[in-house]
């Protein structure tokens, strides 16, 4: 479909003090789908600095009324937030299929835990904020509260476009936070969506609040802004860095998720079609674009080639294509940029020595030739020292390196910067109790493959991974919050 024959492309807005704004300057840029470059999604809205004061002010004078109301209270609006995005689910995925190119089947997978986080954090709002503790004094009561932080930013990433800004949002939202979101670039129709079933849901004017615009001006200046009492950011490491110097630098709180480069590791005593599959689940669906994803495959030697085989097998049968498409087990990359940077990283491999099993090119298809495709891709012969096994790649490709013992399989999964997560494929108790207490990661999975989140436990990585909070579950309430110890005395 060419862009000029396209017709009735809808134009949205943001979202501030309860209202559809467009930006100050009247500027749009368009939301293409990365299957089909000349597909336009939508038009959103190019903020600037004007637009986010006007948000954040909002924000601001929504918070003390919206902090004033029960959990009880809060709860009920997230609740309905649920059954809005519930009504809407199958938009809501379509939507994030022609944005950022995840099969369908995933996206409404997505958008269904979105809603069930929805439906935890509503739970929250009745659940405990503190603590009794005994005070020295006999007469004297003495307890731990917990007070929101304010006005909280959130700037979110393009490969889980409902889920991350929900899981934010959400206990952002329960705890007496007011909320600006900076969605990514890429997602912002469907990051539209998801607030309109907020609108829809009736909270009150100014305590949610949709700013779409560019990283550098919308996020940079998020993360400066004054106003904004905490940053909570998901990304890569190197925007990463720079929203927690700028929140640190005006005592502001900020929370930072970032890369991974998560290994698993195969045992001689391992289920080797069940770690395939695991392999292949974990690296290569969402085209490999999870903070979670398998990219390191460390397997003993013993097994080595017979693993290698059905990997190879199953990954071959792999089809590429349009996330619409009920045949696609992989759709595109989400961006030009995300492309460019596998296919490098595709060159450099081959450039250091790494052998090319399968994949490594754009798929020949001509009716994919306009979208942002890359098979899935597999080097083995590749060394612990080589870039394809120490920096992120974010796409379909997987690194296999052997190794002689569990002991050098747990050094090599932690010779990393990063430590998000990693599993271990073994039937052996001690293989497995050792991986656990050895490795440097928040995620440790055994039997299961790296790329698995349940919405009610902790998230996050350790080492560079993450700025060392948790997300989700109820250890999200430690970064919404800041406790308080009261102490009265009659
Ligand atoms: P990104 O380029 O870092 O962008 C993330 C967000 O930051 C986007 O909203 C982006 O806006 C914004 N941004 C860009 N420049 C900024 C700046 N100077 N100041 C403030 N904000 C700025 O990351 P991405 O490419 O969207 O996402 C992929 C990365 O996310 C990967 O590294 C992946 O590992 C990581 N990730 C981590 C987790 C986790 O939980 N650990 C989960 C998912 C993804 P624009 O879109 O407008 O540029």
């Amino acid at each position: 479909m060419g862009a000029m024959t396209q017709t009735n492309v809808p134009t949205y807005f943001n979202f501030i003090n309860g209202e559809w704004t467009p930006a100050r300057s009247g500027e749009t840029v368009k939301s293409i789908n990365p299957a089909n470059r000349n597909e336009i999604v939508g038009y959103v809205p190019s903020s600037g600095p004007e637009d986010l004061n006007l948000a954040v002010a909002s924000a601001k004078s929504a918070q003390p009324g919206w902090r004033s109301l029960t959990g009880a209270v809060r709860g009920e609006l997230l609740f309905k937030a649920a059954d809005a995005l519930e009504r809407r689910l199958d938009e809501v995925a379509e939507t994030m299929t022609r944005e950022m190119g995840k099969t369908l089947g995933e996206a409404k997978g997505e958008t269904a835990r979105g809603i069930a986080i929805l439906r935890y954090y509503a739970g929250e709002g009745m659940r405990k904020i503190g603590d009794v503790i005994p005070s020295t004094d006999s007469e004297a009561l003495m307890y731990s509260t917990r007070v929101p932080l304010g006005v909280v930013g959130v700037i979110a990433p393009w490969n889980f476009p409902v889920a991350i800004p929900v899981w934010k949002m959400a206990p952002a939202l329960i705890y007496g936070n007011t909320v600006v979101l900076k969605p990514a670039n890429e997602t912002t129709v469907t990051a539209v969506k998801v607030m309109q079933c907020l609108a829809e849901a009736g909270f009150p004017a100014g305590v949610v609040n949709l700013l779409s615009g560019k990283g550098s001006v919308i996020g940079q200046g998020l993360a400066e802004h004054p106003d904004v009492n905490g940053i909570t950011f998901t990304g890569s490491n190197s925007v990463g860095k720079r929203v927690g110097h700028a929140a640190l630098e005006r005592g502001a709180k900020y929370q930072l998720e970032m890369g991974g480069k998560n290994p698993i590791i195969i045992a001689n005593d391992a289920d080797l079609d069940l770690a395939v599959e695991a392999t292949i689940s974990g690296g290569i669906r969402s085209t490999g674009q999870k903070c979670t994803a398998t990219s390191r495959v460390i397997i003993m030697r013993e097994v080595y080639d017979a693993f290698k085989e059905k990997l190879l097998d199953r990954i071959g049968q792999l089809k590429v294509g349009s996330g619409l498409d009920a045949q696609t087990w992989l759709g595109p990359c989400a961006n030009e940029n995300q492309l460019r940077t596998v296919l490098d990283y595709i060159r450099i491999g081959k450039e250091e020595g790494a052998a090319l099993l399968i994949g490594g090119e754009q798929p020949e298809e001509a009716e994919l030739a306009d979208g942002f495709f890359v098979k899935p891709t597999v080097f083995d012969q590749v060394t612990p020292d080589m870039a394809i096994a120490r920096e992120e790649i974010f796409g379909p490709v997987l690194a296999l390196i052997a190794v002689d013992s569990i002991e050098e399989a747990i050094r090599i999964a932690n010779d990393s910067d990063f430590g998000l997560s990693a599993s271990i494929f073994s039937q052996n108790i001690g293989n497995i109790l050792s991986f656990v207490r050895d490795m440097e990661a928040g995620l440790v999975r055994v039997n299961s493959e790296t790329a698995g989140v349940e919405l009610q436990a902790p998230f996050g990585g350790m080492k560079q991974s993450s700025s060392h909070s948790r997300e989700q579950g109820q250890a999200a309430i430690e970064f919404f919050t800041s406790i308080k110890t009261v102490f009265i005395k009659p």
